[in-house]
């Protein structure tokens, strides 16, 4: 049997190797179009290569993934996060598993990844050829052919193909694959951070509030977590997860829109008008300053304090209730006008790509062209930060590479 895997990045080599160990008289050839394969690896969670997420289970699991949530229930069953710790460490990978679940090599050095898919790879005869774009797929009776950038292996069909050719940012880098049936989603990224260029709030830069609440104004995507000002607006966890919620809805509003932040992470505002009433009352002596309701940075507070028009000075006894209402809104509905985005250190996944519709996902064969898969970012499935998107990687890799 003569495989073809299309890319040599995480999924690329995880169905290659699936594919060798399940039949192991096969031809299995990595075509990689740049002179280096895994190198968004390398680069993958700062270097250090955040591998997978310690989930507790498969519906958490599912639950990382605004794209293919629903989809990759039945993949999960077939090869976990539980399944890549063990495939890592069984190959001499010792994994440590950070307070936030995040799973890292011990050696906290990516290329202990790469070197285990390397070494393992050519153990089992896995052929990697470099420079090798692929720009058509061409199915016949016999086979599948391949048609080259540099136009080599003109005459040689395949059996089996997997593409894993990675997020494509552009509708256009995807037509090959559209010409042969498959429906593609436009592809537009995902996490970002956002851009404020007309609010004062960056003044704060450096600010973190561990557990703040936010959502898009006139829609239902929020979510919570620590959220970091930054000097051109809002990152951090909190920030991330909502680039990714709405990331198709923020590519149409072409980033221009509202950010309501919950600073307090308390969306019933009654507990927050109670909660401050209970400042007034036992210390009505305190003025507004001294006394930062639900921990909240210093910095911050005065500022909020100053947005709404509260002296820092003024009393907590002075405070009437039509007052407290108003440090109430401030607290749990701060609006702020974003305008663009801005990449995370450089990371970013791509949302859309091959529909998922358009795919046998207990195979991960195409329903349009028989003997050819696909795996990893190529197709319409992303995922929030934490080890999820790699994962998605390792588990639809893994399942191609059964080619079942
Ligand atoms: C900076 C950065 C850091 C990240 N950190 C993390 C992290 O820590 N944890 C995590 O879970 N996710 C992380 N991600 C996301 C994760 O890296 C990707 O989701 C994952 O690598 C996708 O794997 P893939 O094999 O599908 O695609 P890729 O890794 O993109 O590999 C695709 C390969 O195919 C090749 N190729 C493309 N077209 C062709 C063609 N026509 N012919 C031949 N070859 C072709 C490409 O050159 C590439 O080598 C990060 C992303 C970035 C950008």
């Amino acid at each position: 049997m003569n495989i073809a895997i299309i890319g040599g990045g995480a999924a690329g080599f995880f169905a290659a190797i699936a594919a060798k160990e399940n039949y192991s008289d096969a031809k299995v050839t990595i075509f990689e179009k740049t002179q280096k394969v895994l190198s968004k690896v390398k680069v993958s969670g700062g270097g250090r290569c955040n591998v997978t997420h310690n989930c507790s289970s498969i519906s958490q699991l599912c639950k990382a993934f605004p794209r293919g949530e629903k989809s990759l229930k039945r993949a999960f069953q077939i090869f976990d996060t539980n399944n890549t710790m063990e495939w890592f460490q069984s190959r001499g990978v010792p994994l440590v598993v950070q307070d936030d679940q995040c799973v890292f090599p011990e050696s906290q050095d990516s290329q202990s990844i790469i070197d285990c898919l390397l070494q393992e790879a050519n153990q089992l005869r896995v052929i990697i050829e470099l420079g090798k774009g692929v720009k058509r797929i061409v199915p016949s009776e016999n086979g599948i052919g391949l048609t080259f950038t540099d136009d080599t292996y003109k005459d040689q069909l395949f059996d089996k193909v997997i593409v894993t050719t990675g997020g494509s940012p552009k509708q256009e880098g995807l037509n090959w694959l559209k010409e042969l049936g498959h429906s593609i989603e436009q592809p537009v990224p995902s996490l970002f951070t956002f851009n404020m260029p007309s609010e004062s709030i960056t003044k704060l830069m450096g600010i973190v509030v561990e557990n703040a609440l936010v959502n898009i104004q006139g829609t239902k995507l929020k979510s919570a977590g620590a959220l970091l000002v930054t000097h051109w607006g809002m990152s951090g966890p909190a920030i991330l997860k909502l680039s990714s919620y709405g990331a198709r809805h923020l590519s149409e509003k072409k980033y221009n829109f509202n950010v309501q932040v919950n600073w307090v992470n308390e969306p019933n505002n009654e507990v927050v008008f109670e909660y401050l009433q209970s400042i007034v009352l036992e210390n009505p002596k305190k003025i507004l300053s001294t006394i930062k309701p639900y921990f909240l940075p210093e910095r911050l507070w005065l500022f909020l304090l100053q947005k709404r028009g509260f002296s820092a000075d003024k009393k907590w006894g002075e405070m009437g209730s039509k007052s407290i209402h108003k440090l109430v809104s401030v607290l749990t509905d701060d609006v702020y006008e974003v305008s663009g985005k801005t990449t995370f250190r450089d990371e970013f996944v791509t949302c859309g790509g091959v529909s998922l519709q358009s795919i046998n996902l207990n195979t991960m064969e195409s329903r349009a062209c028989k003997n050819l898969y696909f795996a990893g970012e190529v197709l319409d499935i992303d995922a929030i930060t934490g080890g999820f998107n790699l994962q998605a990687a390792w588990t639809t890799g893994f399942i191609a590479g059964k080619l079942l």
